[in-house]
């Protein structure tokens, strides 16, 4: 994700098939080897694994469209660009960005430099050197706490770093894991790896995770609303289009749904992976996307943007999403949700402010169409990303373990290392996919050919 420290880097089509094409090719109903609940990276990951078994899923989804936070659109905006997820990170191991390379999707590479102003200039070299030396102190200080297991509030280990605190804590904090310092634990903090070397698909990571799931059966704006009981037999799932009967289940939605109790499971999850899935909370990661025409700032491509002094009641910009015209404003934890909840008109004023404040007040003008996409009242997510509340570091490997032998949970929030993001997502999705195989493995083998 976005933590990395290289100098001035970041710490790093809407829908594949229509409800309607759905309806048309899936049964909604009927026996299946795994249910897969979820069409996001986790779900469309576990079920190309399952069909290149040659076992039977069902791949069953909420909403009319297929990628949960990953969804590439035009808007009103005329122009394809991504509504959630944007970059890859770790583009050398990234499983989409291979994936992307053989669907022959345009791809390009970030800009691995965060830009930085102060007032209303650029920021001089040797502030780029200071804003660098104190967040990597900071990185540092808030990972030797977590590394030797003192699991409390990262802002509690979080140094004193001169006149950059403020900025950094937000750089950390909200901007890279969707939370305010005070709410993330040093040692789920400690294990977010450094994920440099930032690819996006120009245009929208949404295509590139429509293509990969082009070959699957999904039945859309199906909703899953309860699983039946898991001792003994087919596991039974309701949806809102049918039944389905299956021999294992995997389930990928967000923590915080998981959390909410809006999902019935007839055998009562265990409290540990009920208390684990409340602990991963998401934080909030909303977004005003808006136009700059004619980039009058000049930004890079999908460049990260901070002003110097920003605190967490900030937001952080991207210049030039995908190449494009568009800049998005990201309005991330506490504050994010609270500006979030008062609408889009106070998020555009809020944005036409900040532009004001370091471009000059003249700049508003630039300040073309804007949209938001408010994932915090999103239904089917309710936030943005998962970080783990202090004291309870360890719930990732908790919600990965396996549910009554044969149900599994797989999403961001269960990598470890690679939490919040689409690859840490498409891993877990992957991971479930091969332990449900592994489950089957000694029932009868698959018949050739049986999809
Ligand atoms: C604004 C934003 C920006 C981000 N930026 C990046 C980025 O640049 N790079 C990056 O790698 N990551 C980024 N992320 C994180 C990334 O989007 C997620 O980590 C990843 O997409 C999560 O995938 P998932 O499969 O775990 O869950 P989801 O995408 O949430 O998928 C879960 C699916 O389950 C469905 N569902 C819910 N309830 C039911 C039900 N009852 N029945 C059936 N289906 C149901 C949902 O509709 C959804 O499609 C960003 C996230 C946000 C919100």
């Amino acid at each position: 994700m976005i933590r990395h420290l290289s100098r001035r880097g970041f710490l790093a089509g809407s829908v594949s098939l229509t409800a309607a094409q759905a309806l048309g090719q899936v049964p909604a109903s009927g026996d299946v080897d795994v249910a897969i609940v979820g069409a996001g990276a986790a779900g469309i990951a576990a079920a190309r694994r399952v069909a290149s078994a040659g076992r039977t899923y069902a791949l069953l989804e909420a909403s009319d469209r297929i990628g949960g936070r990953v969804w590439s659109g035009r808007g009103g905006f005329g122009i394809e660009h991504d509504r959630g997820a944007h970059f890859m990170s770790a583009s050398g191991r990234n499983p989409l960005v291979a994936l992307g390379r053989l669907e022959k999707l345009e791809l390009q590479n970030a800009s691995p430099f965060r830009r930085i102003y102060v007032g209303q200039r650029e920021a001089r070299d040797s502030e780029y050197d200071a804003f660098t030396a104190a967040l990597r102190r900071a990185n540092r200080a808030i990972s030797a706490a977590g590394e030797a297991g003192r699991d409390i509030a990262a802002s509690q280990a979080m140094p004193d770093v001169g006149d950059w605190t403020r900025t950094v804590g937000f750089a950390l904090g909200p901007n890279a894991v969707s939370k305010n310092l005070e709410n993330v634990s040093t040692v789920d903090f400690a294990r977010l790896e450094d994920q440099p070397d930032e690819v996006v698909c120009r245009t929208g990571l949404g295509q590139l995770l429509t293509a990969v799931a082009r070959p699957l059966k999904v039945t859309l704006a199906s909703s899953v609303i309860r699983i039946g009981p898991a001792a003994r037999g087919p596991i039974f799932l309701e949806t809102s289009r049918g039944n389905i009967r299956a021999e294992t289940v995997i389930v990928t939605v967000s923590s915080n749904l998981l959390a909410s109790g809006r999902f019935k499971f007839d055998t009562a999850l265990p409290k540990r992976t009920l208390d684990a899935a409340e602990a991963l909370s998401l934080g909030t990661r909303d977004r005003l996307i808006f136009e700059l025409k004619g980039n009058p700032f000049r930004f890079t491509n999908d460049q990260r943007i901070l002003f110097k002094g920003m605190d967490a009641r900030n937001v952080g910009f991207v210049g030039r999403a995908g190449g494009s015209d568009l800049c998005f404003a990201e309005f991330t934890g506490s504050f994010g949700r609270e500006m979030s909840a008062k609408g889009e008109a106070a998020m555009r004023a809020f944005v036409a402010d900040q532009i004001a404040e370091h471009f000059g007040a003249q700049a508003r003008k630039y300040l073309g169409r804007a949209e938001a996409v408010r994932w915090s009242s999103d239904p089917l997510i309710l936030g943005g990303t998962s970080a783990a509340v202090p004291g309870k570091g360890n719930s990732r490997r908790i919600l990965a373990e396996p549910l009554f032998d044969r149900m599994f949970l797989a999403g961001e929030a269960v990598h470890e290392t690679w939490y919040g993001s689409v690859a840490g997502a498409w891993v877990t999705g992957e991971r479930a996919a091969d332990a449900a195989l592994r489950y089957l493995a000694p029932k009868q083998a698959p018949v050739k050919g049986k999809k």
